[in-house]
């Protein structure tokens, strides 16, 4: 079935509702958002043959609504490029993919057309606007293996690769959100685009108009806290997805204004990166019992395990501090070096299998059976260590290439990051390794300091004394102003990594 059909059927439910606004204001109802699609849809197909990629090279804009429905109506493929990378790495991604079409936002299209090897349309130009004669919606019949949106990877090694993600495996993630995360999506919510819609927040389209719930994209295109509070006040039912460090954003801009709790706020989703035990009890103080959690990766959009709200509602911190239960339709295993599964609570690496899992890298081979060693539909090696306990719980540990071997003893990080961020002089902590003639590798922490009370190394490694073993204690504190951070709001570990190598 493709994908276009969750946007057809919510039409024919909803016609006169809203459908997208700009901001606070209401844009398009769902009968004017399905006209622009179909017209989309069908100035594509003239010019496209069916499987053409469409990059899309955007900050949030509201026309990424009907641009991603139009391109899959019209049999395409959506290549959705996160716009804070430089033009070299959307050039490359543009090659790799073989794009036939850049559709750019006004702010990023000057100069563009040079750079790329294809034509670009700029959104809201007069060519743009001509693509929008009026047409009625054709869906094509696409079947469940076809490719529906390459999803490009940060590419910390080498060059970026492009997880295939198909109709299927698109439709999967959005029956699964809606079993385990957000059941209550309808007409009576609302969806905030604060987080890139390249990545996320754009996956998070789905489920939502699937319900009829209207998408609100914020008019700074992007993620600024004091408007998306306001944004909160206004939609009814207002729910998005945010990565951590946005959350923790939001909870300093809250506490700014006085603590009072957004009118509106129903849900926000956190994942694609750790949420700290502290930041995330502090966050459910000021904004109440609004949090769910997913944990998953480009590779199996969204979906390998979720804390749903009502999980949240406990004490024990061990529950807290992990990723959930495996999602609906979704296996889960946690293998050791061998490939054998590990007894509950031994760390080892997780293995997903189930309907959301990619179909493999775009044009890598060898990648792909790095990922998928048993082929398309088997298991998908995450590359993140995590710990089952005898319930199926899972707790995530880190990348496995983010573990510190220090004297031959294994040292996750996060654990580290987790004991630092307790004390109330450290506002944000990144512990990674750093190359070591002595013990292999030492433990690093690079602290933000706290404005108030800051704290320094001795205070730090007392504090460390009391929490966890002598062994894992950073042997070294770098104080920085900010973490590099991605636009996805992921600590840059790699750039800090090349920063203490010198
Ligand atoms: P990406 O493919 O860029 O979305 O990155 C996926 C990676 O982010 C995963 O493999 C994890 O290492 C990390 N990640 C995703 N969700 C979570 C989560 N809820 N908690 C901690 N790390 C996460």
């Amino acid at each position: 079935m493709n994908l276009c059909t969750l946007l057809a059927q919510a039409a024919t439910r909803h016609a006169r509702q809203t459908a997208v606004c700009s901001g606070t204001q209401p844009l398009w109802t769902f009968a004017e958002l399905r006209e622009r699609t179909g017209a989309i849809a069908a100035a594509l197909r003239a010019q496209h043959a069916p499987g053409a990629r469409i990059a899309i090279w955007s900050e949030n804009r509201p026309e990424l609504v009907e641009l991603l429905f139009g391109i899959w109506a019209a049999g395409l493929v959506a290549v959705p490029v996160n716009y804070k990378l430089h033009v070299r790495e959307l050039r490359q991604i543009v090659e790799d993919a073989q794009a036939a079409l850049v559709l750019a936002s006004p702010a990023l299209a000057p100069g563009l057309a040079a750079a790329l090897p294809c034509p670009v349309s700029v959104l809201g130009s007069p060519s743009y606007e001509a693509l929008l004669a009026p047409a009625p919606l054709q869906i094509a019949p696409v079947g469940a293996d076809a490719l529906a949106w390459l999803f490009y990877t940060s590419g910390t090694t080498g060059r970026s690769k492009g997880a295939m993600l198909t109709h299927g495996n698109l439709m999967a993630m959005t029956v699964a959100h809606l079993a385990d995360i957000e059941p209550e999506l309808g007409p009576q919510c609302s969806q905030l685009h604060g987080a890139p819609m390249s990545h996320g927040s754009g996956l998070y389209l789905l489920p939502s108009l699937a319900r009829g719930a209207r998408q609100v994209v914020p008019a700074s295109a992007g993620f600024e806290p004091g408007e998306f509070l306001d944004l909160c006040d206004i939609h009814p039912g207002s729910g998005a997805f945010l990565a951590p460090t946005m959350v923790q954003r939001l909870r300093e801009a809250l506490a700014a204004r006085g603590g009072v709790r957004p009118r509106q706020l129903r849900c926000i989703v956190y994942g694609g990166g750790p949420m700290y035990l502290e930041e995330l009890r502090k966050s459910m103080d000021a904004f109440g019992p609004v949090f769910a959690q997913i944990y998953g990766q480009g590779e199996t959009p969204m979906t390998i395990t979720g804390l749903a709200r009502a999980d949240h509602a406990t004490d024990d911190a061990a529950v807290l501090a992990g990723v959930g239960w495996p999602r609906t339709g979704t296996e889960l295993a946690v293998l050791d070096e061998a490939g054998l599964p590990q007894p509950a609570g031994e760390p080892g690496e997780i293995v997903v299998r189930g309907p959301t899992v990619m179909a493999g890298y775009w044009d890598q081979p060898e990648a792909t059976a790095q990922a998928l060693p048993d082929g398309p539909g088997g298991w998908l090696y995450t590359g993140d260590i995590g710990v089952l306990d005898a319930r199926g719980f899972l707790t995530l540990r880190d990348r496995s290439k983010d573990v510190v071997i220090s004297g031959g003893s294994n040292i996750y990080p996060r654990e580290v990051e987790e004991a630092l961020l307790t004390h109330p002089g450290v506002a944000e902590v990144c512990v990674l390794g750093q190359r070591d003639a002595e013990w292999g590798e030492v433990v690093v922490a690079v602290v933000v300091a706290a404005a108030q009370a800051p704290a320094d190394a001795a205070a730090l490694d007392a504090h460390c004394l009391e929490r966890i073993a002598r062994f894992k204690r950073p042997k070294r504190y770098v104080f920085v102003d900010a973490l590099p951070k991605s636009s996805y709001g992921k600590v840059l570990k790699r750039v800090l990594r090349e920063h203490l190598e010198g």
